[in-house]
């Protein structure tokens, strides 16, 4: 056991007294650190070994031993000046390659051994030619040589550990021999300082190497920072689920743009793009839809993009296109063209057919006036004014559409206190049966009389609470207030109109039925009325919404029909209860006429799909008699009464009572309430 010890002891020694010699060539780094610094000290220590031979030349100089003590001093200090020319030209060894450092070093080492041994054995050689005194200066300068060259040596372990290993034996070996033995003395002690010298470069190897290694460290974590705050920077302009550059990343651009001194900005063009439906796609089949379909619309809208453009997604369904070209504004027109087209296109996500629309906005900067922020913006306004209107799908930026969306933002921000300040009211509006002339049911419309800026009419807001959602709260507003209203005329139905946007939300089921629930308003009373729009946009959850709420005991009515492209396909799927025949197709009715026609048409396709009709808008007697001739159900308009307020339907009805009264008695009834 005590003797397996020694021998681990005994290798361990061996193996540190190999490594304390050994040159080192896994550390590249380490190798370079160290020969820099060595290399700046190799200059010195060749001028010290010149100093020091010569020195010794001085004083051993003899004319008749010219080769000891004139030749050989004058070719060692002439190859150490080379070297020290050498090296100083080396100016820290900056243009080295890893494997020239390595070839370097390797040649340091042996030739500090030999040059040290030269000299160390010339002085020896010597050494008996000189008189005591000499003798004296050359100990002494050979000890300072030793010593001066391993600290110069330093930083190079292995070198400068074989310096003082090799010259402090060599001088030990000479100087306890020599003058028989009186020398013993200096032997002895410049062995120990080859010892403590080798001792102290060891340490000092030890530091200097950690030293490295530490700011090799430090200097890879300031690396892995970096890199880190770059990948940060990246993440934070890029959008994490189209991989397209963000909104940031788009502002920082325009930002470059803009900064561009005294260029024209003439060449810029920006096309702001809106997806249309892309809220029912996320309500109906889920976000993780939404998301795949943001995905693949990316891909899509990304191949449209030409050099030079930029795409970024700004928003949830907003896109932004900044094209940089000489032709920039016909790049963008066409552009619009295109994605529009491609966007349309259907996308098949976990088995479902997806589908949206664009509205596309494009600003030009054809009279390099502007900024480009400005150019967003404008882009941002045109897209709006497609948004909001009828015509068409993609719009081109002009100042007027600045007005009309100044106005739109005020009536939005009043909406919204209007809300608050409890400016909106309900009126009704009566509807009578077609043959009795009976008051049966009432349509609520809503009516803003307190709006500090003048009275609005529906259109005018409705569609602006609609494109804003404030249209989820006017709504509930109306049918809760509708609901306590009507609930106390027992034989009165109650129609509430419902904007596509309520109708498309998953939650209007539910609140709805709590509204019923509250208000204790019996669900057979309740009628909706809704737009085709809507329903041609999305059939399946229309047809599923439908279906509920007259599980419910509700019934839903086709509002405005005549105006749109509603087919007798559509009628039956739709499984409404109702339909209102709208207004504009009971102008010019007159007995025979084509839009009598028309309205008879209209009436029996829907009475043929056992759905009940009213018409609305009937302000004539003719148009009342026509109507109930050809069939109508149930009439409403100014010949029966006005929208008026809820005391007045209330006096209406208590005045009709369940009486049988014809149209003429009805005409004389004015409304107080509009
Ligand atoms: P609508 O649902 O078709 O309502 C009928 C509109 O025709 C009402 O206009 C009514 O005042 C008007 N009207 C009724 N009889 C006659 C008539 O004999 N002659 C003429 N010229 N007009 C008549 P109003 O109240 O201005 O409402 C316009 C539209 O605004 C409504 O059309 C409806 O689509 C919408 N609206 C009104 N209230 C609400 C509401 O509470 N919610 C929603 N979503 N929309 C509403
Ligand atoms: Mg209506
Ligand atoms: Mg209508």
């Amino acid at each position: 056991m005590s003797h397996n010890v020694q021998l681990s002891g005994w290798r361990a020694a061996q193996r540190f007294a190999r490594d304390l010699f050994a040159l080192r060539n896994d550390d590249a780094e380490l190798a370079r650190a160290q020969f820099r610094s060595f290399s700046k000290q190799m200059p010195l220590l060749y001028l010290i070994l010149i100093c020091n031979a010569t020195a010794v030349t001085v004083a051993f100089f003899k004319p008749t031993m010219l080769l000891e003590t004139l030749v050989i001093p004058v070719i060692i200090c002439s190859v150490a000046m080379v070297r020290a020319i050498w090296w100083r030209r080396q100016d820290g060894a900056q243009s080295f390659t890893d494997a020239e450092i390595a070839q370097q070093i390797q040649r340091t080492c042996k030739l500090a051994v030999i040059m040290t041994l030269a000299f160390e054995l010339w002085c020896m050689w010597i050494y008996s030619s000189g008189d005591a005194y000499a003798r004296g200066h050359l100990t002494f300068f050979l000890g300072l040589t030793q010593v001066s060259t391993v600290f110069c040596l330093m930083t190079m372990r292995a070198a400068a550990m074989r310096v003082a290993a090799t010259s402090t034996l060599v001088f030990i070996l000479f100087f306890s021999t020599v003058d028989q033995g009186k020398m013993l003395v200096e032997a002895i002690v410049l062995g120990c300082v080859g010892v403590g010298m080798m001792i102290v470069t060891h340490r000092y190897n030890l530091d200097f190497s950690m030293l490295i290694c530490s700011q090799r460290d430090l200097r890879n974590r300031q690396a892995e920072t970096e890199k880190l705050s770059e990948e940060n920077r990246q993440i934070a302009l890029t959008d994490a689920l189209s991989g397209l550059p963000n909104r940031r990343q788009l502002l920082v651009n325009l930002d470059r743009i803009d900064d561009r001194e005294g260029e024209a900005l003439d060449g810029l063009a920006v096309l702001f793009i809106d997806l249309d439906g892309f809220k029912d796609i996320n309500d109906t089949h889920g976000h993780q839809a939404g998301d795949s379909l943001i995905r693949s619309l990316s891909v899509r809208i990304g191949q449209i993009c030409p050099p030079h453009s930029m795409l970024a997604r700004v928003g949830g369904d907003e896109f932004v296109i900044l094209i940089e070209a000489p032709d920039a504004s016909s790049v963008a027109k066409s552009m619009a063209e295109r994605i529009s087209d491609e966007i349309a296109l259907p996308v098949l996500v976990d088995r479902h057919v997806l589908q949206v629309g664009a509205s596309i906005g494009i600003a030009t900067n054809a009279d390099g006036a502007c900024s480009s922020h400005e150019l967003l913006r404008r882009a941002d306004t045109a897209m709006y004014h497609v948004k909001t209107g009828t015509k068409g799908k993609i719009a081109v930026y002009t100042s007027t559409m600045d007005r009309g969306r100044l106005r739109r933002l005020a009536i939005e921000a009043e909406i919204a206190t209007g809300i608050g300040n409890d400016e909106f009211d309900v009126v009704y509006q009566p509807v009578v049966d077609a043959h009795s002339g009976q008051f049966v049911a009432t349509e609520a419309l809503i009516r803003w009389p307190r709006r500090a800026a003048g009275m609005l009419l529906p259109q005018q807001f409705i569609e602006i609470a609609e494109a804003t959602g404030q249209i989820h709260p006017l709504g509930m507003f109306v049918l809760e207030r509708a609901c306590r209203d009507v609930g106390p005329l027992d034989d009165v139905t109650l129609s509430v109109n419902v904007s596509p946007a309520q109708f498309r939300d998953p939650g209007f089921l539910r609140q709805v039925s709590h509204v019923l629930e509250q208000t204790r308003f019996p669900p057979q009373r309740l009628q909706l009325e809704i737009t085709e729009g809507y329903l041609l946009a999305q059939p399946e959850t229309a047809i599923r919404t439908i279906k509920s709420f007259k599980a419910m005991g509700l019934s839903i009515a086709l509002d405005d029909f005549g105006t749109g492209f509603t087919s007798i396909h559509y009628l039956r799927t739709y499984g409404f209860s109702h339909v209102k025949i709208d207004k504009s197709l009971l102008a010019n009715l007159s007995p025979n006429s084509k839009a009598s026609l028309l309205v008879a048409g209209a009436i029996n396709l829907a009475r043929g799909l056992d759905m009940e009709v009213t018409a609305e808008g009937v302000e004539t007697h003719e148009q009342a008699a026509l109507l109930r001739a050809a069939g109508c159900n149930k009439l409403q308009g100014f010949l029966f009464g006005r929208p008026m307020a809820i005391a007045d339907l209330r006096a209406l009805h208590v005045r009709l009572g369940r009486e049988q009264l014809p149209p003429p008695i009805m005409q004389g009834l004015k409304s107080t309430g509009t």
